[in-house]
């Protein structure tokens, strides 16, 4: 009796702790870490593949891009939730090239509290005019449309890194309340950064954008290409041009307090396929692939 328990025990553990991890007919060999994405997380999705051709990912309707290692044999890429997701099961689909029959795993979603914070800002900061409105509504759509328009092919490399040293001070996620009134929850997270602090570009990708906008103030969009994005707000200085080329590492501008803040901090933001992620997630995984 005792036995039979022991290896229940050990059945139970294979199928629901250790990661998701499949080897089909097909000469796949799937891994997902972690096997379940909370709202705002990302997992990493590696693929190993026998032959060369590169198998196509969709996740919630989106192409996933994939990296390949030098002999096209394990490909990589990253399964992101936005925040607002609804909680569920949702279907991986994986297909190699010429194959209308697509595997597919199924990935839980899992609903995550970030907390709620709570700010009190000046009225004129918050109680917009109609030219203000109009700026902000405007600056959202250019915002928006940069989110879509990710170029395909992936510039970014390895592992992503945090554009400052600072310690988190904001975190991602939380319901933000502003003198009693319900707005977005923050879509970023605010990093400890002094005025004129360096901030580094956290991979490789081209500058999208370097504009001033009402409430994000001085702040710069790098496309990772593969459908990421970073952006860094409330800067005091931008060192970087629309179009340029900037490697990971590179010191892009300078930490301020422009916009609507209430003191010298970095906005960090990632966005995944459109979805807003937790940049502090993306760096953690991504630790496991090389520098
Ligand atoms: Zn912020």
């Amino acid at each position: 009796m005792e036995k039979r328990c022991y290896l229940l025990l050990a059945v139970l553990f294979f199928f629901f702790l250790s990661p998701v991890e499949t080897r089909p007919s097909s000469g796949l060999d799937i891994n997902l870490t972690p096997s379940t994405i909370g709202q705002g997380e990302v997992a990493l999705l590696s693929i190993q593949k026998l032959g060369e051709a590169k198998p196509k990912v969709i996740w919630m309707g989106e192409k996933i891009t994939l990296l390949s290692d030098n002999k096209n044999e394990i490909w990589t890429g990253f399964i992101g939730v936005d925040l607002t997701t609804k909680p569920g099961r949702y279907k991986l689909k994986i297909n190699l090239t010429n194959n209308n029959n697509p595997h597919s795993i199924t990935v839980s979603v899992l609903s995550r509290d970030y907390g709620i914070r709570r700010l009190t800002l000046p009225k004129e900061m918050v109680e917009l005019d109609t030219n203000t409105l109009k700026r902000v509504l405007e600056e959202s759509r250019r915002m928006k449309e940069l989110f879509i328009s990710s170029d395909e092919y992936p510039l970014w490399m390895g592992r992503w890194i945090s554009p400052v040293q600072g310690t988190v001070v904001s975190p991602f996620g939380c319901r933000c309340i502003i003198n009693d009134m319900e707005r977005s929850p923050h879509s970023g997270i605010d990093l400890k950064a002094a005025e004129g602090a360096p901030v580094k570009a956290t991979n490789r990708g081209i500058v999208a954008l370097v504009e001033n906008h009402f409430f994000s103030g001085l702040g710069i969009v790098i496309d990772h290409g593969g459908g990421i994005q970073s952006m860094y707000f409330h800067l005091s200085k931008d060192f970087v041009k629309v179009g340029q080329l900037v490697e990971k590492d590179t010191i892009i501008g300078l930490a301020g307090s422009s916009g609507r803040v209430t003191g010298p901090h970095l906005h960090f933001g990632i966005r995944l396929n459109g979805g807003r992620i937790d940049p502090i997630k993306l760096i953690e995984i991504s630790g496991v692939l090389e520098r």
